[in-house]
């Protein structure tokens, strides 16, 4: 007998094995191997068997399989499949892609002997009953009766914040269990998996496991193990518990589908809430994508009749959602003493000194990602973008440019403001870590926590954190993008988003979008426990179509329709499919040449008809990174199938060259 094994190196081929059944045991896809490779020897899934003796070069002479792991650990059928799926798609090397799915600590089952982790314990908590509003009925019954007809049915539950999309998922859980079935629960953040788990342990008569790389190897492995022969049969996890081995799988559930931490950033560049639609899809089961603010993803699969949408329109505890107060930073300049200037207006300011006066709590956000700067007109908000493309300029302040960083286009920057004449043109974006340090000169009695990455270092710094401002150890908390997730603090009433202007005008084509969602979901902090919620937003450009729907003068679907269409006509996703190609070295010049070569080769490979569809090269956003300078061109493929080709060219003359490459399919951050 012969295999063909994927082994953990970058490498798009399989490798054949001799395979001695009489010896090893029976063998099937999916089972792990140890076999010789090169001069070591390594762990590899096997993907294919035959009897064939399989075509070698010559003088090249077959080896054998060295052991086989134990069947426990054989990889359902289905899960080879996702992973070869998501291996093309997302042109990762295939041996490494499987590694994913793998058992934790392979290393430790194959070649030595076997040991088990603890067991995690359990609170056994009393059983919460509760009972759906007709309106979450609704929406279960809708689902049920669809799953009746059609049991691949997928499903986008867009409900307000508070509206009980997770009481809607328990419930369709509780039955999809009584059928026999297994159920999976992704969620963006590993920091709210706990939470959620919480809720599910207590309304199920299941065990209710997490699931996410920061448990212990040995209690992954132990989960692992129980996923897959059936013991454990709810799970709730992060991106990675995609790739769990259910025994029989009935129910996924993506939460906060709209999240961008559901694109994986590094090596196997997966989008687990794609590939969950993927596996369901596989599988003929349902798939629920819940979220308050949808992915314009999601809302054209809605709009192809490929989704069925379902809403929650009403908060449970009846509590309205907050009121949204637009502070115009063109009327009311940041406050400040002398040359020291807090990015705070007098009426944000007042707002958060009433706030703690009483004894609540604030919030305030900060769009803080360092390295993006952009030029705004102080007279009128305007911020200068690329005709081609339709994305903010980035500001070279050292270089006095503008410049493109998706088609690489520079222009001189400005004498004056290209809509108001104006001459008061200052770079902003960034710049904000001495917020805390300001606080305390304009507010009495403030004691602050701050939530960003430079501060939140681990897991439990972030719950610590978190506990801290619960408790009302602090009363205003100072945040990153980490704060708009989830969180519950019902002392909170006053959410203030220092400005709206660095989400909207952030370069990526998903800018509104995106600032849509966060302000949503930012701004769904405030108010939670009945309190009457206020939320402050500073900034300039107040009349942009995404704080007008904020405000409650705008229309959602009508703001959706025209993104979509801009999308269209820009041949941007979901209308096209959008690749990035990475080019990294550590010479700039040879990187940059290199770039630039490859890039006249796709266009002149794809004629003048296309050509217009590659973007750059460009320096990346981060241009230097780990000592290598980098940079993008992005290709806009009407078709998946050119979308591969060109890929297959690109990776081609990479690999002659000796030029790092990183493919990047549906790319989400810059
Ligand atoms: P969402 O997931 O849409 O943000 P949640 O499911 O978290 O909303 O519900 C918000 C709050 O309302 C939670 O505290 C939840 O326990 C409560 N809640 C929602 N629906 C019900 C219900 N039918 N019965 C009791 N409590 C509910
Ligand atoms: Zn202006
Ligand atoms: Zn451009």
């Amino acid at each position: 007998m012969f295999v063909k094994v994927a082994v953990p190196r970058p490498l798009e081929t399989f490798f054949d094995y001799g395979y001695d059944a009489e010896e090893l045991g029976p063998i099937s896809v999916g089972d792990w191997v140890r076999v010789p490779f090169g001069r070591s020897k390594l762990n590899a899934c096997v993907m294919e068997i035959s009897n064939e003796t399989p075509a070698l070069p010559k003088g090249v002479g077959i080896k054998s399989v060295a052991e086989r792991l134990s069947v426990e650990f054989r990889l359902p059928e289905d899960i080879v499949k996702l992973c070869r799926f998501g291996s093309e798609y997302y042109q990762y090397p295939i041996g490494e892609a499987m590694f994913v799915a793998a058992p934790p600590k392979m290393e430790k089952l194959l070649g030595t002997r076997q040991e088990s982790g603890s067991e995690e314990q359990l609170v056994s908590k009393q059983k919460r009953e509760r009972q759906l509003t007709a309106e979450q009925r609704k929406v279960l019954e809708g689902i049920q009766s669809a799953i009746q007809d059609r049991p691949d049915s997928a499903f986008l539950l867009e409900g307000v914040t508070g509206s009980g999309k997770t009481e809607v998922y328990i419930e369709l859980a509780r039955s999809i269990l009584h059928s026999g079935k297994s159920v999976l629960i992704l969620v963006p953040e590993i920091s709210l998996t706990a939470q959620l788990r919480e809720r599910f342990q207590s309304s199920l008569p299941e065990k209710v496991v997490l699931w996410h790389s920061a448990l212990s190897d040995g209690l992954r492995q132990n989960q692992w193990r129980k996923v897959k022969n059936g013991e454990i049969r709810v799970v709730v996890g992060a991106r990675s518990a995609l790739f769990a081995p259910f025994r029989e799988l009935g129910l996924i559930v993506v939460d906060e589908e709209h999240d961008a931490t559901y694109k994986q950033e590094e090596r196997f560049r997966y989008q687990a809430r794609d590939l969950a639609l993927f596996r369901a899809k596989q599988a003929g089961i349902p798939i629920v994508l819940g979220s308050a603010t949808p992915s314009l993803e999601s809302i054209h699969r809605v709009r192809e009749g490929r989704v069925i949408h379902l809403k929650l329109e009403s908060r449970f505890s009846g509590s309205a959602l907050p009121v949204i107060h637009p502070v115009s930073m063109i009327e009311e300049p940041p406050v400040g003493a002398g040359t020291v200037k807090t990015p705070l207006a007098e009426t944000t300011i007042r707002a958060m000194q009433e706030t703690i006066d009483r004894g609540e709590q604030v919030m305030i956000f900060l769009n803080r990602r360092g390295y993006s700067q952009f030029l705004l007109c102080q007279g009128c908000g305007w911020v200068g973008k690329c005709d081609q493309c339709s994305i903010s300029l980035t500001h070279y302040r050292k270089r006095n440019e503008l410049k493109c960083h998706v088609c690489g286009t520079k222009t001189k920057v400005p004498e004056t403001c290209g809509e108001c004449g104006g001459t008061e043109l200052f770079g902003m974006g960034s710049g904000t870590e001495s917020l805390e340090e300001d606080l305390s000169m304009v507010l009495t009695g403030a004691k602050t926590l701050r939530l960003d990455r430079d501060q939140i270092t681990s897991q439990k710094r972030l719950e610590e954190t978190l506990a801290e401002f619960r408790n009302l150890q602090a009363n205003i908390l100072i945040g990153t993008q980490m704060l708009v997730k989830g969180h519950d603090f019902p002392k909170v009433t006053c959410v203030v988003v220092a400005s709206v202007d660095s989400l909207l005008k952030w370069p990526d084509f998903r800018a509104s979008e995106r600032a849509l969602q966060t302000l949503i979901q930012v701004s769904g902090r405030a108010g939670r426990a009945g309190l009457p919620g206020r939320v402050f937003l500073q900034g300039y450009d107040l009349d942009h179509p995404v704080i007008k729907i904020l405000r409650g003068e705008g229309s959602l679907s009508e703001f959706v329709t025209d993104e979509l269409e801009m999308r269209k006509m820009l041949h941007y996703p979901p209308d096209s499919r959008l690749v990035r190609y990475r080019f990294e070295h550590e010479q700039e010049g040879r990187c940059k040449e290199f770039a630039s070569r490859v890039g006249s080769l796709v266009r002149g490979e794809l004629g003048e008809e296309l050509a217009d569809r590659v973007l750059g090269p460009s320096e990346a956003l981060l241009f230097r990174a780990q000592n290598r300078y980098r940079y993008d061109l992005y290709f806009k493929s009407p078709t998946l199938d050119l979308l591969f080709r060109v890929s297959r060219s690109v990776r081609r003359v990479s690999a002659e060259a000796g030029v790092n490459l990183v493919v990047d399919v549906d790319p989400y951050h810059s």
